[in-house]
C-alpha cells in the first residue's frame, strides 16, 4: 500500500481559542496582520475578539472585508493589493470557505508576482506566501485545512488553485464563533461537510487509510451533531463537535479529493448563486444513487458506521447502503432543505448549460467511482427539477 498524505502542522480546538491567532504573530515576531472577512462576519461581531487579542499584543491590523459569497477574481485581487500596500507580515483569514480561500491567495500574491490564471489548477503556484492563520466561522468547507481556493472566474466557471502552498501554518476551531449561525446555514453548511467525508471515502484515486480513518470519524461526529445543532444554535458541545467533524472531513478530502456531487454543485452556485452548501445538498442523493453501481461496499461501510448502536441490522451491503441514503434524504428533510431545483428558479431551459458546466469540473470528476457524461449529468440535474 503506497499513500501520501498531509496536513496543516498545527490545529487548536478550543471555545475561545481565537487568541492563539496573536499568540502566532508574537512567537514570529511579526507585527503587521491582514485581516479577511467578509462583511456579515464583520456586522455579527465575530471580528471583535480577533482584533481585541492582535490589538492587546501590541499588533497592527488590516481589515479586508470585501469577501462575498464565490468570490472572483476582482475580490481577490483588492485583497492582495490591500496586504501589499499595507505591508502585512501574515494574513488571518476569519469566516466561511469563501474568506479563507481569499485569505489564502492574500498571503500567497502578497509575496508572489504569478497571475492567478496562472496559478489555477493543481500545484501551479511556484512562489511564496505570507504565514498564514485560518480561523472557520462555519462548520463546513474545511477550507482551514485544506490547499485549494475555489474562485469564481469572469465567465461564471469555478476555477480552483490547489498547493500545499495555501494549506495554513495553523488552524483553530473556536465553537464560540458559530454558536450565533443561523439554522439554514448551519444546515447547508453541515451538509456540505458530510458530503466531503464521503466523497474522501469513495475517492477513486487517492483514497488511502488515513482518509479514510478521518473521514468515517467525521461523518459520524457530523451525522451525531447536525441535529442538536441546527434546533440549538447555543449547544456548545454541539457546535465544537461540527467545528471538529468539518475539519476532519477536510483533512480527507484535502487529500483523497471530492468528486461528482461536488462537480454538479458548482453550476449551481456559479449560475444561480445558490450557496455552496445547499448546492451541494440539492444534487447528494442523487449522484449517490448513480454512482451506486460502482460505490455500493463504501457507502455500505458508511452506512453500517452510521447504524451502529441502533436497532438497524443490516447485514448486506445493500441493506446498508439503502441504510445510508434513507438516512441523508430524512436528514435533508428535517433540517428543512428543499432541494427542487424549480424553487430556486431554475427550468429546463438551464439543463444543458448545468451540464456543460459540470463536465468543465474534470478536476474533481476524475476522483469518481462511476464516470459521468454530460447525458448523466443532465438526467442527474432533470430528476431534481421537482422531485
Ligand atoms: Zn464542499
Amino acid at each position: 500500500m503506497e499513500f501520501a498524505f498531509s496536513t496543516v502542522p498545527q490545529l487548536v480546538c478550543a471555545p475561545g481559542a481565537i487568541t492563539r491567532a496573536a499568540e502566532f504573530a508574537q512567537r514570529r515576531l511579526l507585527k503587521r496582520v491582514l485581516v479577511v472577512a467578509d462583511p456579515g462576519v464583520e456586522r455579527a461581531g465575530l471580528l471583535r475578539p480577533l482584533l481585541d487579542s492582535l490589538h492587546g499584543a501590541g499588533l497592527t491590523t488590516s481589515v479586508f472585508t470585501e469577501v462575498v459569497p464565490d468570490p472572483g477574481e476582482d475580490i481577490v485581487t483588492r485583497a492582495y493589493q490591500q496586504a501589499r500596500t499595507f505591508g502585512a507580515q501574515m494574513v488571518v483569514g476569519l469566516g466561511g470557505g469563501s474568506s479563507m480561500d481569499v485569505a489564502k491567495l492574500a498571503a500567497y500574491f502578497a509575496d508572489s508576482s504569478e497571475t492567478l490564471r496562472q496559478i489555477i489548477g493543481v500545484e501551479q503556484a511556484k512562489g511564496r506566501r505570507l504565514p498564514l492563520v485560518l480561523v472557520p466561522t462555519t462548520a463546513g468547507t474545511g477550507s482551514e485545512v485544506t490547499p485549494i481556493a475555489i474562485v469564481t472566474l469572469n465567465d461564471q466557471t469555478k476555477g480552483g488553485v490547489v498547493s500545499h502552498l495555501l494549506l495554513p501554518d495553523l488552524a483553530i476551531l473556536d465553537a464560540n464563533l458559530t454558536l450565533s449561525l443561523p439554522p439554514a446555514v448551519t444546515a447547508h453548511t453541515g451538509l456540505d461537510a458530510m458530503v466531503h467525508a464521503i466523497e474522501a471515502y469513495t475517492s477513486k484515486l487517492r483514497k488511502n487509510p488515513v482518509s479514510d480513518a478521518l473521514a468515517t470519524r467525521a461523518l459520524q461526529l457530523l451525522n451525531d451533531n447536525i441535529r442538536p445543532a441546527f434546533h440549538d444554535g447555543g449547544n456548545v458541545t454541539a457546535r465544537s463537535n461540527m467545528l471538529l467533524g468539518a475539519c476532519l472531513a477536510g483533512m480527507a478530502f484535502a487529500n483523497a479529493p471530492v468528486a461528482a456531487v461536488h462537480a454538479l454543485a458548482y453550476p449551481l452556485g456559479g449560475i444561480f448563486h445558490l450557496s455552496h452548501g445547499l448546492s451541494n445538498a440539492i444534487v447528494l442523493t442523487e449522484v449517490l444513487r448513480f454512482n451506486r453501481s460502482a460505490a455500493e461496499r463504501l457507502y455500505a461501510d458508511l452506512g453500517r458506521q452510521l447504524c451502529a448502536g441502533t436497532q438497524c441490522n443490516a447485514k448486506s451491503d445493500a441493506a446498508a447502503c439503502d441504510h445510508l441514503f434513507g438516512l441523508l434524504d430524512d436528514l435533508v428533510v428535517e433540517l428543512q432543505v428543499d432541494t427542487r431545483l424549480g424553487t430556486y428558479g431554475i427550468s429546463h431551459n438551464d439543463l444543458d448549460r448545468l451540464a456543460e458546466d459540470a463536465l468543465k469540473q474534470q478536476r474533481l470528476l476524475v476522483n469518481n467511482p462511476r464516470e459521468v457524461t454530460f447525458a448523466d449529468a443532465r438526467a442527474i440535474y432533470e430528476r431534481r427539477l421537482i422531485a
